[in-house]
C-alpha cells in the first residue's frame, strides 16, 4: 500500500527549536536546528560488506573507481546543506545518499558530493558525470523520459514564502500583480506559470538567490516545495514566513542513470527495509522544523 500523506505544518516555536537544539548538542558536527544537520549517522547503519550488484552498470562504475559521486544541493537546510566554514555536509538527502553508498559498501569518506542546480540534474545523470543524485528531485513522467528514479523517500508539496510581515498573500490565488521567484528547471516555477496567474515570475539557479529578492522586496513570493521553504523560515523566522497550504504532490526520487534497474531495485528494498533509518533521519533533520510526514512505500 502506498501511503501518500502530504508534508504540512511549521509553526514550531522557537522554545522547541531551543530544546531540540540543546538534544543535538552532544553529537559532533551536529549544527543548530535548520541549519542542515550534521553528516555524522553513520552508527544508524553498517557499511556493506560482500555486496553484488550484477547487471548494474552504475555500481561497476563505483568499483572501478573506488568512489561514489553523488549529486546534491548545499543551500537547503534540513535538506541538502554545506557549512560555509567548515565545508561539512549534512541533511536528510545528503544522509540518505550516505545511506545508500554505505548499502553498496562505500563509507562516507569514499562519497565525492558535487552540488548540482535543478536545471541540471538530468544532463548530468546523463552524461555520466554523478552516480545518483539525491536532492529534493521531484518524480515527473517528463524527467523519466531521460533518467530513472528509485522512491519515492519522502512527500511534500508546492508553497509559498513571503516576507513575515506580509499580509496580502495567503495562498496562490493571491498573486495577481505579484512578482514570484522560482527556480530554472524546477517544477514549481512550472506549476505557478502553468495554473495560477502571478503578475510576473522571475528565475534563478537556487532558491538561496530568490531568498535575497525576497529580503530586498524586489520579488513578493518564493515558491517551491513546502519541506524546502520550512527550513528557511526555521532560520530566519523573524523574516520570512509561509503562506497558507501546500498545492502539489511532489514526490522525491532518488535520480539514476536510466535503464539502471538493478541499482533502483536494490536501493527501493534498502528504503522499504529501513524504516527505522528513516524514521531517525527525518526526526533529526526535518522535523526540528516543524516538518511532519511518514515514509512513503517506494514503488517507482
Ligand atoms: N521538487 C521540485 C523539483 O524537483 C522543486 C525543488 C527543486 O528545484 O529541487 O523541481
Amino acid at each position: 500500500m502506498r501511503k501518500t500523506r502530504t508534508l504540512t505544518g511549521l509553526g514550531i516555536l522557537a522554545a522547541g527549536l531551543l530544546a531540540l537544539t540543546a538534544c543535538n548538542s552532544g553529537t559532533p558536527g551536529a549544527p543548530d536546528a535548520g541549519s542542515g544537520g550534521g553528516s555524522d549517522s553513520t552508527q544508524l547503519w553498517e557499511v556493506a560488506s560482500g555486496v553484488s550488484l550484477d547487471g548494474s552498470p552504475t555500481y561497476d562504475r563505483m568499483v572501478s573507481a573506488d568512489k561514489v559521486v553523488v549529486g546534491v544541493k548545499e543551500d537547503q537546510p534540513g535538506l541538502g546543506f554545506k557549512d560555509p566554514i567548515s565545508g561539512e555536509r549534512g541533511g536528510f538527502d545528503v544522509e540518505i545518499s550516505q545511506w545508500i553508498a554505505a548499502s553498496l559498501g562505500f563509507d562516507a569518506d569514499k562519497i565525492e558530493y558535487k552540488t548540482i542546480p535543478s536545471a541540471n540534474r538530468e544532463q548530468e545523470l546523463v552524461n555520466g558525470n554523478i552516480d545518483y543524485y539525491v536532492g529534493t528531485y521531484s518524480i515527473t513522467d517528463k524527467r523519466k523520459a531521460q533518467i530513472d528514479f528509485a522512491g519515492p523517500y519522502l512527500i511534500t508539496g508546492q508553497g509559498l514564502l513571503v516576507a513575515a510581515d506580509n499580509e496580502d498573500i495567503k495562498g496562490p490565488n493571491d498573486l495577481a500583480g505579484k512578482i514570484v521567484c522560482s527556480v530554472t528547471g524546477s517544477t514549481p516555477l512550472q506549476r505557478i506559470r502553468d495554473e495560477y496567474s502571478p503578475g510576473d515570475t522571475v528565475e534563478y539557479d537556487t532558491y538561496t538567490q530568490c531568498l535575497e529578492q525576497l529580503r530586498a522586496g524586489s520579488v513578493d513570493a518564493v515558491t517551491t516545495d513546502q519541506a524546502i521553504l520550512a527550513g528557511y523560515v526555521a532560520q530566519e523566522p523573524e523574516a520570512f514566513k509561509i503562506a497558507g497550504d501546500t498545492f502539489s504532490e511532489e514526490r522525491y526520487g532518488v535520480g539514476l542513470p536510466k535503464g539502471d534497474t538493478v541499482l533502483k531495485d536494490h536501493i527501493n528494498t534498502l528504503f522499504n527495509d529501513g524504516g527505522e533509518v528513516w524514521t531517525a533521519l527525518f526526526e533529526k533533520n526535518l522535523a526540528p522544523a516543524g516538518i511532519k510526514g511518514e515514509q512513503p512505500t517506494a514503488d517507482e
